[in-house]
């Protein structure tokens, strides 16, 4: 039923439905590694609740999904940090049209068209590293985005994560965790012969691998990573998000190199029907693009939500079975 058509009573109901429902699906997905739903159904529910709160405002409440990064990982048992700066989640787009309205509000709270970075949304798992004159000293996850998980031993494993930078910086870097594809199949070709349940996806399996209290356990199962942020770029020397990337690799960080920086919004067209179409050629999962404004200043001129910058959104790919209706989508501005 048509948001608009709802009684108040009706609304009241639905939501407190969906708010109950993805706050389930949200332990299952990221504290269990072990989602019984399809991201797209999970997408399609918060997309609705995000809707029927815009249109019922006085139902929305500051632990409804829609307003908390990730999950609380009260049963983990690693040992909790708190993240100085909190680590966010993104704002999300189906469609080229809802991409045209964020780059429309974008250009408005800036009185100009900005330059953005595009990059490829890595389907892993978000990890900061902390280094100390060069040296990694702490790894964690993002948690709730406030409180994540020490697994500093468990990254320590990870070949692609260098243990001291070419310079020694005192910096906090953040990337993404995957499980390439091929360690994927392997795996679960040995946890099936094991008699174990197979991973649903190469996600939660590196989700899973990480967030172990074993670290031999997360050396055998081959993860990797790409490091795509600071929020201390001074210390970076940096003044653009792709000016950035460029010095991660310099510092040794790995980084991944199919970033474009564009001027004119109408680009991006190509870029998605390029990725959206090499996607299983990949040795990494991906399941969208990342837009990011490309200058940190506007950035921080931008600014954050509770749970999002307003400088980035992404950009989700539809469901693998309905790849063939994006293909053919023009970009029309
Ligand atoms: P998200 O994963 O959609 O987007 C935010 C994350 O993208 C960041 O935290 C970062 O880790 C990652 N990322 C990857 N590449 C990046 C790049 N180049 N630049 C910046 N960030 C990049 O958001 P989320 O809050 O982690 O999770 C929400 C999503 O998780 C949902 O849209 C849904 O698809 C999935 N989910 C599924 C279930 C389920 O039950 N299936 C439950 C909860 C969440």
């Amino acid at each position: 039923k048509a948001v608009s058509e709802l009684t108040t009573a009706q609304a009241q109901q639905e939501i407190a439905k969906l708010q109950d429902d993805l706050t389930r699906y949200g332990v299952e997905y990221y504290e269990d590694d072990n989602p019984s739903v399809e991201d797209h159904v999970y997408d399609a529910f918060y997309a609705r609740l995000v809707d029927l709160e815009a249109a019922f405002p006085q139902f929305m409440t500051p632990e409804s999904p829609t307003q908390r990064v990730g999950g609380t990982n009260v049963k983990s048992e690693l040992t909790k940090i708190t993240h100085p700066v909190p680590m966010l989640s993104l704002g999300d787009v189906f469609s080229l049209e809802e991409l045209q309205d964020w780059d429309a509000r974008t250009t408005k709270a800036l009185g100009f068209q900005s330059d953005y970075n595009l990059e490829l949304k890595i389907d892993g798992l978000a990890v900061a590293l902390d280094y100390e004159n060069g040296e990694l000293v702490q790894a964690s996850t993002r948690g709730n985005g406030t409180i994540g998980e020490d697994v500093t031993a468990n990254v320590k494993t990870i070949q692609a994560i260098p243990q001291r930078l070419s310079e020694p910086l005192t910096i906090e870097v953040r990337g993404e965790i995957y499980m390439p594809k091929k360690s994927f199949a392997k795996l679960n070709q040995q946890r099936e012969l094991e008699g174990l349940a197979p991973f649903a996806n190469p996600r939660n399996a590196a989700a899973g691998s990480l967030r172990q209290l074993d670290a031999k356990v997360t050396k055998k199962r081959e993860l990797s990573a790409f490091v795509y942020y600071t929020a201390d770029f001074e210390t970076l020397g940096a003044e653009t998000q792709s000016g950035a990337l460029q010095r991660f690799a310099a510092l040794g960080l790995p980084t991944n190199t199919t970033n474009q920086v564009i001027s004119v919004m109408s680009y991006i067209s190509s870029y998605i029907t390029h990725y959206t179409q090499q996607r299983d050629t990949l040795d990494y999962g991906i399941d969208g693009v990342v837009v990011k404004v490309n200058a940190l200043d506007l950035q921080l001129d931008l600014g954050n939500t509770v749970k999002i910058p307003r400088w980035a959104i992404a950009y989700k790919f539809p469901p693998e079975e309905a790849l063939t209706t994006v293909r053919d989508i023009e970009w029309t501005v």
